[in-house]
């Protein structure tokens, strides 16, 4: 469940900037990340996970907003750039692997909506 630890490293950033705007427990309602397709998350154990973390902190009761970004690859070869649903990055087009991500492995804090 590599959930947790993606799930660690938003919860952290979000603590950390909620004690620096010196936000007060309750405040926070939700935490808005996006994640590239290439991060295969699972859903619902993201949710999870944000809930155990967040639990006994300031950011307790808060819910996770999750947006997920699809992998959009460049090809070297005949130039084509889209969107693509599959982990193997080749060029739809031509077949290419010479391809270059452009999105897919973002782990974004987008926006903490607070009262
Ligand atoms: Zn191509």
């Amino acid at each position: 469940m590599h959930e947790l630890s993606l799930c660690k490293t938003i919860v952290d950033t979000v603590l950390e900037q909620m004690k620096k705007h010196d936000l007060p427990r309750g405040s926070l309602l939700s935490t808005k990340i996006d994640v590239g397709a290439m991060r295969q998350i699972v859903y619902e154990q993201m949710q999870f996970a944000y809930e155990v973390l967040t639990k006994n902190t300031i950011a307790a009761g808060s819910e996770l907003d999750i947006t997920v970004l699809p992998v959009i690859i460049k090809c070297n070869s005949c130039g084509w750039k889209g969107e693509t649903d599959t982990i193997m990055a080749y060029c739809p087009e031509c077949f290419s692997v010479d391809t270059i991500m452009l999105q897919g492995k973002e782990l974004t804090l987008e926006k903490l909506e607070v009262r």
